[in-house]
């Protein structure tokens, strides 16, 4: 027998009119959770009718998620490199994954750094370690699973993030000036209590950066393979800003297009005003809802898969040929002023190339 259970929607409290989505691909967590989905190949997604919010429903008790990500059954072991040289190998992938992220945060917000920060799902402490090290922050944050915790408490020194969820039991004795979460939000069995810990813990006026998988705006079909059992919320930029707006929080900006080595998820950054707003304002029409992921998505996936497919080694290897070709441009440049100059610089750029190995 499964726990599953029929929920309201999340976001707007509606507890019986929903329309289901059929999703084509295989469930590839759903054995990952045991007894909690006994019996079902995989989960199932509906559409709220009222507020056209995208959520998976029926799905286990709230207790039972949460119960499940603190006994660490989500995310199994840590890879070896990244038990190396005290972090060296996990820092520099951190640093390529994260920062773009970071300073579209700080950009944005135009908060004076350093400030104070707080994660919410550090998970290997990557995002933190940044902050601390590179930036020189005070640093916060939570994560529920025990092995990467470890990870950023043992090997990354950071002391000051808890193992546990977000809720409004959290304390960290201080309150900080950005909040941030990289695909969290998405993970989150009960939004309610998340957004009252944030509001514990951010300044009045703070920021939350929010990073999330999205099904709008898509360019591959990933966003329809997210739509499973390890995720429980599938926002847009409306459906994010009417569960913001419910806690006194209003968007600054967000992007679809904020990551060129990754795509198919929305950055969104929220001030913290105190004053909740009207979220009927952001309810989406569910039959548009149901049209764009049953058709504008798939269509939308067709027509950019040539060009985003292997998306992060395409944008790399452009970014050689750019740099090259300036090298190039800059140097005939200098050929007619210090031809000495000119081919020294060849010269080291070309033992650079060949001791690269
Ligand atoms: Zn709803």
């Amino acid at each position: 027998m499964s726990n599953l259970e029929l929920i309201p929607c999340p976001l707007c409290g509606n507890h019986s009119d929903f329309e289901s989505l059929n999703i084509n691909y295989k469930d590839e967590h759903i054995s990952n959770y045991g007894s909690l989905y006994a019996g079902s190949q995989k989960s199932e997604w509906k559409i709220c009718s009222q507020c056209g919010f995208v959520h998976q429903n029926s799905r286990p008790s709230k207790e039972d998620l949460n119960l499940f990500y603190l006994t660490s059954s989500y995310h199994r072991g840590i890879p070896e490199s990244y038990l190396l040289e005290n972090g060296k190998h996990y820092i520099e992938f951190a640093r390529w994954y994260y920062l773009e992220k970071i300073q579209y945060a700080i950009a944005n917000s135009n908060l004076k750094t350093p400030g104070k920060i707080f994660d919410i799902g550090a998970g290997f402490g990557g995002v933190l370690k940044i902050f601390a090290q590179d930036l020189g922050w005070q640093v916060y944050g939570v994560e529920p699973d025990t092995y990467l915790y470890g990870y950023a408490a043992n090997h990354l020194g950071l002391s000051s993030i808890q193992n546990t969820i977000l809720d409004s039991n959290t304390e960290i004795g201080d309150q900080v000036d950005l909040v941030f979460s990289n695909h969290a939000f998405e993970h989150f069995a009960d939004l309610g209590q998340v957004m009252l810990g944030i509001q514990k813990i951010l300044k009045p006026g703070g920021y939350i950066f929010t990073a999330i998988p999205t099904y709008y705006k898509n360019r591959s079909d990933l966003s329809l393979q997210w739509m499973n059992s390890a995720h429980y919320s599938m926002f847009t930029d409306q459906s994010i800003n009417q569960l913001f707006s419910q806690y006194g929080f209003e968007e600054v900006t967000h992007t679809y297009r904020g990551w060129n080595k990754e795509i198919d998820d929305l950055w969104h950054l929220a001030r913290f005003t105190g004053i909740k707003t009207d979220p009927q304002v952001f309810y989406e029409d569910s039959s548009k809802v149901k049209k764009y992921i049953n058709t504008i998505n798939p269509i939308n996936s067709i027509i950019n898969y040539p060009i985003y497919s292997n998306y992060a080694e395409k944008i790399k290897a452009i970014n050689i040929f750019k740099r090259r070709l300036r090298f190039i441009k800059n140097n005939i440049k200098l050929l007619f002023i210090s031809p000495k100059s000119a081919l020294s610089n060849i010269k080291e750029k070309l033992f650079n190339l060949f001791n690269k190995k």
